[in-house]
Order: C-alpha cells, then structure tokens, then sequence
C-alpha cells in the first residue's frame, strides 16, 4: 500500500497577523542581543548563561546556520554584521513566504523602524493594528477634564492613517489583567483629577518639573476600562477586529491575570457580539482559548510568540486549538519584532507544526489530503484575509 502523502507547506505562504516592528541596525546586533529577542527575561544573567541553553533558541540557530551556512552563534553574528539589512531580511521572510503583516507599533523603544520603512525594506504590503493604552495614555497627557480626555481618544482613534489601520490591540493582560471591572462613566470621571495629579507628582519627583506633559501609565481603573469598552465599541461600528494579549508575553504581567477565561463578561455581553476578539498567544492556556472560540462566534486565536518561544510544543498546542476551536477561527501569527529572526523563527515554527498535525490527521483518516492543504491555507493566510478584509486594502 503506499504512503500517504506529507502535507508539504514549505512554500505556503503566511500573512503574519500579529507582529511588531523591526529596530533600525539590527545586523549590528552583538550576541546577547540576538538572545534578548527569544526571552521575556531581562536579567543579564539570564541573557549571558542561559536563553543560548534553550530549546528554541538552539533549533534557532542550528536552523540559521544551515540557511546561511555558518557553523556557530558566533560566526552567525560576525556575518550578520557584514550583511545589509535589506538582503538579511528578505533572505530570511523568503524562506518561509511570510506574505504581508499586520504591526502593533504602540510601543516605542525609540529604535523601532516607521512602518513605512518596514514595508519597503520588507518589500511587502504592511497593515497597522493601534495599541489602545498608547492612544489613552496620549490622549491624558493632553487633557484637561474628562469630557476633553473623551473627545481627544475617539479623535486619536480615528486619526487618518498613511498604513491602513485594521485592527485595535489591548494590553489588559498585562496592566492590572484580564478581568474587567463593572464601570461605569461616574466611576470614571471622578478617577480623571486623582490620575492627573498623580501624574504630575510622579514627575515631580522625577526631576522634571516644568519639562514637557506628565506621562501616565494606566493601570486597572474604572477611568482605563471605561474608555476600554468605548474603544471596543468604536472598533463595532468601525468594524475593524480587536486584539486582545492573552498569555504570556510581558514580564510585567501576573500569568494568572492573563488567562483568557477570564474575559467571559465581555464575551457575554450582548453590547459587545458584533465586535470581532482576537485571542493572541494563548500559550498556555491554549484549551481555554480554543474553548472560547468554539463557543463564541466572535472570537478567534492565534499562537503568536508562543510559535517560537515553545517551538518544540508547537505540534501539541496546534492540535489542542485545531481539535477545538473551528478551523475558520484560528490565525497565524509570530508577534517578531526587532530582529527578523523572529518573524521568520516564529514561521518556520507554525509551518512545521502545521504541517505534523495535518499530515497525522490524513493519516489518521479524519481528513482528504486536499481538505488538510485548503485547512493550512485558511489558517496560514485566508482567515486573517477575510477577517481583516485585507483583499479590498492591499
Ligand atoms: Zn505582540
């Protein structure tokens, strides 16, 4: 009898869903950069004795040495500092058909490249998802009651755009986790003054006094999940989706805050059904989040950063969200950022994982080997396509 065939996805191509920008220099990068890039840790320690001890970072680079036929970290960084920018990135997102993206660029290191510059280094078609903490943090900034901090959110929501903007994104998780409070637009009010004075104290002691406006970091609040829930709605009538960080992904957050069900008041509440929720990262509450999505119309998942910082998992968490979640509700995502490694890692990744799955599941009987290649499409590229509606854009 012959063999079954391998579902084969090298040359797929991939719309990366979830991502962040590349840094200017980034061939310059010194090892213990590079590392940096593959870790939530930001102890030195860490980056100097022990992220080149783990499993994904090792796959890393043994894959990056055969590509670029080099045979240690060492070489590998030597000859990245004498390449250009433009040759490693597209050798790189070539490997793996990374198509086109969609970039949360809410926060800056300053280093961080315009979009712009991302999309014509890249040479491919970039889409731009707004942080909503970054717009409510600018819009206190500037604001002097809370009727102004209102009207300059919804105005810097709907600021035009030179990149298209397709998506909201939500960093709940990890200011103060993903349970939302019962607010109301009283509660809200009355937290605008305490905030704003607290702002300028905190710059006060920082010396800064009479330097430019106070910056405000939102934490848990009436006055932060108010303008939440109005940035959900807009997101509704706009009809653009809103990603929602679940999981892993900041060492700021408490892991326990981030787990997905804990959304569960939003995602019942009838105000919020038409607007689309799209669950990134997910690791390790993977279950939990292809739960939500097989229950919910509204909401969808990706396995953004967990592609490469769990690499060697990948076959098992793709099958607990395929065996779950309706295979129209999950997306492919690597949440790269600063190096393209990353963005390419984190591909490499989910197509091989992908392919393992799907090949089982042929083999297995549960699919024809053509329903399997039409599966990998849809979650590699269609689904973000239809749900973004990146056809009309791009
Ligand atoms: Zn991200």
């Amino acid at each position: 009898m012959s063999e079954l065939p391998v579902i084969d996805l090298r040359s797929a191509i991939i719309i990366d869903q979830h991502a962040h920008s590349l840094v200017n220099d980034f061939v310059q990068f010194e090892s213990v950069d590079l590392r940096r890039c593959f870790t939530e840790s930001r102890t030195m320690d860490m980056l100097q004795n022990h992220v080149q001890n783990s499993l994904s970072y090792i796959d890393m680079i043994r894959k990056l040495q055969f590509l670029l036929d080099v045979s240690s970290e060492k070489q590998l960084i030597e000859l990245r500092q004498t390449m250009r920018e433009f040759d490693l990135v597209n050798s790189l997102f070539d490997d793996v058909s990374l198509g086109a993206f969609i970039i949360d660029d809410g926060y800056s290191s300053g280093k961080a490249m315009p979009l712009q510059k991302f999309s014509q280094l890249t040479d491919r078609p970039v889409f731009r998802c707004l942080r909503i903490e970054s717009l409510i943090e600018q819009a206190l900034s500037i604001s002097s009651s809370f009727g102004e901090l209102e009207s300059k959110f919804v105005s810097l929501l709907s600021e035009p755009s030179d990149v298209p903007i397709v998506a909201l994104k939500t960093i709940l998780a990890y200011r103060g986790g993903l349970r939302l409070l019962d607010t109301t637009k009283e509660l809200a009010q009355e937290e605008f003054s305490p905030l704003k004075e607290g702002a300028k104290d905190r710059s006060n002691e920082h010396g800064k006094s009479g330097a430019s406006k106070p910056k405000v970091r939102i934490e848990k609040s009436n006055l932060y999940h108010y303008l939440l829930l109005r940035a959900f709605e807009f997101a509704g009538d706009r009809k653009i989706p809103v990603q929602i960080h679940t999981g892993l992904g900041d060492s700021d957050e408490d892991l326990s805050e981030s787990n997905p069900l804990l959304l569960r008041r939003l995602l019942e509440d009838k105000h919020f059904s038409s607007v689309k929720f799209v669950l990134l990262h997910c690791y390790p509450f993977v279950k939990e989040a292809a739960y939500l999505a097989s229950l919910y119309s509204n909401v969808y998942m990706d396995l953004s950063l967990a592609c490469f910082l769990v690499s060697a998992n990948i076959e098992s968490i793709l099958m607990d969200a395929i065996s779950l979640a309706p295979l129209s509700k999950i997306l492919s995502g690597t949440d790269g950022h600063t190096v393209p490694e990353t963005y390419w890692y984190g591909a490499l990744s989910l197509k091989r994982g992908l392919s393992k799955v799907l090949t089982k599941l042929v083999r297995e009987d549960f699919l024809e080997p053509a329903q399997a290649m039409k599966i990998a499409g849809d979650i590699l590229h269609g689904n973000t396509r239809q749900l973004y509606k990146l056809d009309g854009l791009a």
